[in-house]
């Protein structure tokens, strides 16, 4: 059995590169990491391609490895070329966030020390930070310190938290769900149904509030409904509000609704995911005042504060609550006891083993401070409103002020079906690569998105958007669809 064991171990220790391997390997990562950095931005912001990275299945996972050079070549064809290029300043579409440099040693870091972020027993360390980090951002949308929270993987699974911590703090067992009331905005993310139903809610009444024309909820249709449903028995128990919707960027009254929650004792939730950064301009910190009135808020790292993909965070103003939902016992788990005031992810959250992911945020905030993130999200609502008047100067339609960073504008042609015409302009667009916009049905009508988020997004990207939009409008409508 030794000799066994003696000789598995020669092969296992394959799996410690000794450190010429790791010079050699780490080497050429950063060279491939480097030049893509050195061509952000002369490389495309959508690739068309036709194999869509199907060459990835040519080299299977087998028994022998491959060099490394070999994998950044797989990488290089079939990741990091085909489809959209997020971390291009040109990524106009959806909500897009970028990838800041910093968050990615972050993440080295916390992989290469590989500290267990789950429970303070095992990392003291890394637990105190990311509960320091979730205090900062309870501070910032105006939670007190009991507040508690988590970081998750994104909004989603943040948005999933907050629902489940609302659903078990209102008391709602299988029994009540059916005349339980949960009051939305057709414009709410569609994470926030999705987290509906996965919590067992499905069967809830789910009342769609009146919009006004700026697509924000109506706070007297609001409260209207809930006196409405109390007369007939029934159990309002969770407002969700957005802080900058998706679609267009609209931010729902907040403090009125706050008011109406709290007159109903109903479950407050704000899905700020989009927008909740913005408090740290002056402009956003105006704007969305009355955060700190929600029960629960999400908040998304991963788009405002321009992290690469996976950091959202879910606050909730009673830490207790939180806790109620997600608390765990094991016997094998007796030794890890923690301390009050420092809790542990796991005693609020789903997850056990997690990756430690609060120093992807911590180190650039540290290493930048926050001026520079502050700026740049002023900058981007400086970019919306040029965006939103030069765009009207190429004869575009773009009724709505933009509230925060998302603008949306039509081109109506002179004949000819419009939506027809603007699909076939944001296909021209997208086909073109240099940058890339999406689009939305605004009241039936087939409208383009121009959201601005990612941190490396400036004044010479927007130009470029309008000069290709220009072209574009001339392509189309040269082509024999304007008489
Ligand atoms: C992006 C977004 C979400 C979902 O967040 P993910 O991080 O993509 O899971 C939820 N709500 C709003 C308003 C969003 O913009």
């Amino acid at each position: 059995m030794r000799d066994k064991i003696i000789q598995l171990e020669k092969i296992s220790r394959m799996l410690e590169p000794e450190k010429e391997l790791r010079r050699v390997t780490r080497e050429l990562v950063i060279d491939y990491s480097e030049e893509f950095l050195d061509n952000i931005e002369n490389l495309k912001t959508y690739n068309q391609s036709r194999d869509m990275g199907l060459a990835l299945l040519d080299s299977p996972i087998s028994e022998e490895g491959i060099g490394i050079e070999d994998a950044i070549v797989l990488l290089a064809e079939n990741v990091d070329k085909p489809g959209l290029n997020p971390a291009s300043g040109g990524h106009l579409g959806y909500i897009p966030g970028g990838g800041i440099y910093f968050s990615a040693l972050g993440d080295y870091l916390a992989d290469v020390f590989n500290r267990y972020a789950g429970v303070f027993y095992a990392s003291p360390g890394a637990v105190r930070m990311e509960n320091m980090l979730i205090r900062w951002m309870s501070e910032i949308v105006g939670y007190p310190s009991s507040a508690s929270g988590n970081l998750t993987t994104g909004g989603s699974l943040a948005n999933l938290i907050a629902i489940v911590t609302a659903r078990d703090a209102m008391g709602i067992r299988a029994e009540d769900v059916g005349r339980s009331v949960i009051y939305l905005s057709s414009q709410a993310h569609h994470s926030v149904d999705k987290a509906i139903r996965i919590a067992g809610l499905r069967e809830c009444l789910i009342r769609y509030v009146p919009l006004d024309e700026k697509y924000r909820i109506v706070p007297a249709a609001l409260e209207k409904m809930i006196a409405e449903d109390v007369k007939m028995a029934l159990k309002p128990f969770l407002i969700v509000a957005s802080a900058g919707t998706t679609d267009v960027g609209a931010i729902d009254p907040l403090p009125a609704i706050g008011d109406i929650a709290q007159n109903n004792n109903v479950w407050y939730h704000i899905d700020a995911a989009y927008g909740g950064f913005f408090v740290l301009t002056d402009e956003g910190k105006y704007k969305l005042s009355g955060m700190e009135k929600s029960d629960s808020l999400v908040i998304d790292p991963h788009k405002g504060l321009f992290l690469p993909y996976g950091l959202g965070v879910v606050l909730i103003k009673d830490r207790a609550k939180l806790n109620a939902s997600h608390y765990y016992n094991a016997n094998y788990m007796q030794d890890a006891v923690g301390l009050d005031d420092e809790p542990s992810p796991a005693e609020l959250s789903p997850e056990l083993t997690k990756h430690f992911r609060g120093l992807r945020l911590w180190l650039p905030l540290k290493l930048h401070g926050l001026r520079p993130f502050r700026d740049c999200l002023e900058e981007k609502l400086l970019l919306a409103k040029y965006f939103h008047s030069e765009v009207e100067k190429l004869g575009f339609i773009s009724d709505l002020e933009p509230e925060l960073s998302v603008v949306v504008y039509r081109y109506e042609p002179k004949s000819g079906d419009a939506n027809q015409f603007n699909k076939r302009l944001l296909n021209e667009v997208v086909a073109d690569g240099r940058v890339f916009i999406s689009s939305t049905m605004l009241k039936g009508k087939f409208t383009l998105r121009f959201a601005c988020l990612a941190f490396r997004t400036h004044l010479s990207t927007v130009e470029m958007l309008l000069k290709v939009l220009k072209e574009k409008v001339a392509k189309l409508t040269d082509s024999g669809n304007e008489p």
